[in-house]
């Protein structure tokens, strides 16, 4: 086992830190307070690589593994959430979706402008009556010659309103629920499709959140990814990708918390001592130090296994429910050490603990991750594999870990053996 992070993995991390520190950081206060996206910083991050860090150079991205990636998303969150976020939907969830499910043909026109930064690409898979419960999404996809009509609305939907590209998810038979859904790519300007936006948020204020409205939309049949009834299964392998950027950004979240921690209870003095040397406050230190170097491991071990394309999404689950708790609880700690200055926007923290409460209710709130992981450990839970496998990183080989028995065989096995051919059914 090696815990070291190879020569590409520490330049990509210097890469991101230096991008993230210089072009984001300054100004994450500002463009926060007045709710406003940092453009100019996200234009520079397509020349750079960093909007398809882990695409395949073919498909006009980095080629990065996936270990590299998750330290892009953590360094970017470290700086400034709504920049990790655009990691989360633009690469994770859609482009990486695109490379998993979709034809030669959309890859081309979709995959590659997105991952040179050309294109911005999102995902809509929530709906104003539908969130946890992903299966029964209302919008309807109607087959009409060689298109499907789309209707339906999407909320909650992270560059709604500045996207290019969106995959989204519509039913073609609603009695099947998950069983009758389908994907879709749609563009901006198609006819039907408006965007708009959603004011008045906790956190995230430096990105765009908000709702697409389709009415009436004619998409070419070339652009459903998967087959007829994929729909759903698409929508979870993309979590797959989603959930590790969220759980990774966590980490950078955390981080900053510990980072501006550290350095206020150095500097403030109380009772003739700084506050850092009190044990309460030390404790508030430590329990950050332990939340994210355990959720790291967590992190980094989700990206070890995705380089080998095998599918994660036990681990993954379990990497973003533990480390989005500990990003929130280092943000609520954090106020505390800075005592009333933590409580004004003239110390990060507030932006933090913003920031971080949401990414306990995206991709899976904190009750569906503690759901999972009971059923996994209880067996009433079982993966299976994706029609199209999730891709290794580029240069790396497929490690066939994955099937009935995968958590037996690979080092950080699961310890519960299922009893001869007993087969772990969901609980419905
Ligand atoms: C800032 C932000 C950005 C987002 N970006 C996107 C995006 O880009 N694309 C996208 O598709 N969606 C996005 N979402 C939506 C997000 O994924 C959903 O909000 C989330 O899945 C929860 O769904 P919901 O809000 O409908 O809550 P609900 O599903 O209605 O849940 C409400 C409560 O009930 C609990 N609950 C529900 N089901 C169960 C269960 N089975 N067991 C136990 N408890 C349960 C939940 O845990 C929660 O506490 C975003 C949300 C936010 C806040």
């Amino acid at each position: 086992m090696d815990f070291l992070l190879n020569e590409e993995q520490r330049s990509v991390q210097k890469l991101a830190y230096d991008f993230a520190q210089k072009e984001i950081a300054p100004s994450a206060r500002e463009h926060d307070e007045q709710g406003t996206m940092n453009w100019e910083a996200l234009k520079k991050m397509g020349p750079l690589g960093l909007l398809g860090g882990p695409i395949p150079e073919e498909y006009g991205g980095s080629g990065f593994d996936y270990i590299s990636f998750g330290i892009i998303c953590e360094e970017l969150e470290r700086a400034e959430t709504a920049f990790r976020v655009i990691q989360s939907v633009h690469v994770g969830l859609n482009s990486l979706t695109l490379l998993q499910w979709g034809t030669e043909e959309q890859k081309q026109k979709y995959l590659v402008p997105q991952a040179r930064g050309e294109k911005l690409a999102t995902f809509g898979l929530t709906e104003p009556g539908a969130g946890s419960d992903a299966g029964n999404v209302a919008t309807t996809a109607r087959k009409d010659g060689d298109s499907y009509i789309l209707n339906g609305s999407k909320l909650w939907i992270s560059l709604a309103d500045i996207a290019d590209h969106f995959l989204v998810f519509a039913s073609l038979d609603r009695s099947k629920k998950h069983h009758g859904m389908a994907a879709f790519i749609l563009e901006r300007g198609m006819d039907g499709l408006s965007t708009g936006t959603i004011h008045g948020k906790l956190g995230v204020r430096a990105g765009n959140t908000g709702e697409i409205v389709m009415q009436d939309v004619r998409v070419p049949k070339e652009n459903m990814v998967g087959e007829q009834g994929e729909g759903f299964a698409v929508a979870m392998s993309a979590l797959d990708w989603g959930r590790f950027t969220v759980a990774t950004g966590a980490v950078g979240v955390a981080q900053a918390c510990l980072d501006a921690s550290v350095k206020y209870a150095n500097e403030r003095q109380a009772f003739g001592r700084p506050i850092g040397k009190f044990q309460l406050v030390e404790q508030m230190i430590a329990k950050m130090v332990a939340g994210i170097e355990t959720s790291r491991l967590l992190c980094y071990r989700v990206g070890w296994m995705k380089n080998y394309g095998m599918k994660t999404t036990r681990e993954t689950s379990l990497a973003k429910w533990q480390a989005c708790n500990v990003a929130f609880e280092s943000a609520n700690d954090a106020i505390e050490v800075h005592g009333a200055y933590g409580y004004s926007s003239e110390y990060p923290a507030e932006r933090y603990l913003r920031n971080s409460r949401g990414a306990v209710i995206y991709e899976g709130t904190r009750e569906v991750h503690t759901v999972l992981q009971g059923e996994y450990a209880l067996g009433y839970r079982h993966d299976k594999p994706y029609r199209c496998p999730p891709p290794p990183a580029p240069g790396y080989e497929r490690k066939d870990m994955y099937d009935a028995t995968s958590a037996l065989h690979y080092p950080f096995a699961f310890p519960v053996q299922a009893e001869e051919g007993m087969t772990p059914k969901p609980r419905n």
